[in-house]
């Protein structure tokens, strides 16, 4: 497989281009319409073709390329059931894997951050947007945030991966860029072994944080898979 990891700076985003290196069919995972020239090049430069875009949620923070991608390349867009964007081509559930050229891509359904978050398992990989991030996890205060769902989902889903599993969130605000189950487990200030459920929740219901600069017009538009509301 070939895989690099993006970066958006202004949204401290992370997007992963996964590449079958044998048919040069390829995903992306939570591509950001800021950065779209960057994401042809490397198609171009792997001689790769987009078959999906891969949402891990409907993101609050920036507008997903998904529409955009679509449009010039026929790639098709996914998103867990539950995420509120009926107009993506992939509805996708627990459980479910695509296949992509070699890679087989297995949807772990994670809500707590959104109601339709969802983490991707690749061979020893895990991607796992915004339910759990490198030292912490996604605020759990709107779009259906849940702290107590979020607690689940990560100890009963992400946590039952193998230890070794590599950890790539959806942004890292400190340069940090991969993390592992294991340490996860033992050092992640939020979430990390002591921590109890009630003590996650009350943790998350005081954090009083500022909403993101652009959620008013960025989760409309990934509604519509950053289609005709992004304007
Ligand atoms: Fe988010």
């Amino acid at each position: 497989m070939i895989f690099e990891q993006l970066f958006d700076e202004d949204t401290s985003t992370y997007t992963y281009f996964l590449c079958c290196e044998r048919t040069r069919q390829a995903v992306l995972i939570d591509p950001v319409l800021s950065e779209q020239d960057n994401y042809l090049h490397l198609l171009k430069k792997h001689n790769a073709q987009l078959v999906y875009t891969l949402e891990t949620h409907v993101h609050a923070d920036h507008v997903t390329a998904a529409a955009s991608l679509r449009a010039m390349l026929c790639s098709r867009s996914v998103v867990h059931q539950d995420g509120g964007a009926a107009c993506a081509d992939v509805l996708v559930k627990d459980g479910d894997e695509l296949s992509v050229g070699d890679l087989k891509i297995r949807v772990l359904h994670t809500p707590g951050h959104t109601n339709g978050c969802v983490s991707y398992v690749v061979d020893d990989k895990v991607f796992t947007g915004d339910a759990l991030l490198i030292g912490g996890c996604g605020r759990t205060d709107f779009q259906q945030g849940d702290p107590g769902k979020l607690y689940d989902s990560i100890h009963e889903k992400l946590f039952s991966l193998p230890p070794e599993t590599r950890v790539y969130p959806g942004h890292d605000y400190r340069g940090n860029t991969v993390s592992t189950i294991e340490q996860e487990m033992h050092c992640n200030e939020r979430l990390g072994r002591e921590r109890s459920r009630e003590s996650f929740i009350q943790l998350m219901n005081n954090l009083k944080l500022d909403l993101p600069r652009h959620i008013h017009s960025a989760v409309p538009a990934n509604q519509a898979c950053g289609g005709s509301l992004a304007a």
